[in-house]
């Protein structure tokens, strides 16, 4: 079975409730009576205090899911600033990205706290989408594929097979990221079948072939299509580009062309 693309918008440390919630307005104006046979998986990511409003936009549409940008891995308890899982879930988000480079660049993120945020999110039925990506220095010294292996099978560690395929995985170049540089997307494709052998070793085949690999690092309207138009990318995990509607939905269209 074809692999639905996904359309992902990392919203970072952007955007106010009403800034949101305009854009939320926006875009769902734009691609909500397109067909969702060819319309991608569309999924937004806003800062946490703008879940439950966009939530109170998109619910019931079945046109865009939401996403948080972080978890814990605890329910409750002493964990000052942290939120839980149930609690995305609750203000309706059905992914939890994990794993971004800012977040184990600036916040100390390890490979095991990766790991752990992925149980939690699979337990409560959220699905994952776990980045991973090497820097420049790693990238020059040749290390590119022995570090995301290393970061995939981390991440991944005693999960089941069931839950790994229906987990999503976001390549991301840290040198590509808000940089204007895209890896260029025969590379980027390469990487991709490489981290899915990996998955095939842990899980076997069928996961292998079910789980979806996007690619992120500065993705824009104009560069989707080539993107796409690669064998194992199955969408785009978008920061800056995702900020406008008018961006966004160009790389949905972008999409659309190559994979409806
Ligand atoms: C990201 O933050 O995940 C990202 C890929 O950002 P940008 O598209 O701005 O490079």
């Amino acid at each position: 079975m074809p692999r639905k693309p996904i359309i992902a918008g990392n919203w970072k440390l952007n955007k106010t409730v009403k800034e949101a919630v305009e854009f939320t307005e926006g875009l769902k104006k734009v691609i909500c009576n397109i067909n969702r046979a060819i319309l991608p998986e569309v999924v937004i990511a806003p800062v946490f205090t703008s879940l439950y409003s966009v939530n109170e936009i998109i619910k019931g549409s079945n046109c865009i899911k939401l996403s948080a940008q972080n978890c814990y891995w605890e329910s409750s308890g002493a964990f000052t600033g942290e939120v839980a899982v149930d609690m995305l879930k609750e203000v309706g988000c059905s992914y939890i990205i994990i794993g971004h480079s800012e977040r184990r660049q600036y916040f100390c993120e390890s490979d095991e706290m990766i790991n752990k945020k992925a149980k939690a999110i699979l337990a409560s039925g959220v699905t994952p989408i776990i980045c991973c990506g090497e820097t420049l220095e790693q990238r020059e010294a040749g290390q590119t594929d022995s570090h995301i292996k290393s970061q995939i099978e981390a991440a991944l560690k005693d999960i089941s097979e069931e839950d790994i395929s229906k987990s999503v995985i976001a390549y991301e170049p840290i040198w590509a990221i808000g940089t204007g540089k895209t890896c260029d997307s025969v590379e980027a494709n390469r990487v991709i079948k490489m981290i899915r052998e990996t998955v095939k070793t842990i899980a076997g085949d069928n996961a292998a072939n079910a789980i979806r690999i996007l690619y992120g690092g500065s993705v824009k309207p104009s560069t989707i299509e080539e993107q796409m138009s690669q064998s194992d990318i199955d969408g785009a995990l978008v920061g800056g580009a995702s900020l406008t509607v008018e961006s966004f939905a160009g790389i949905i269209d972008g999409c659309m062309k190559v994979k409806a």
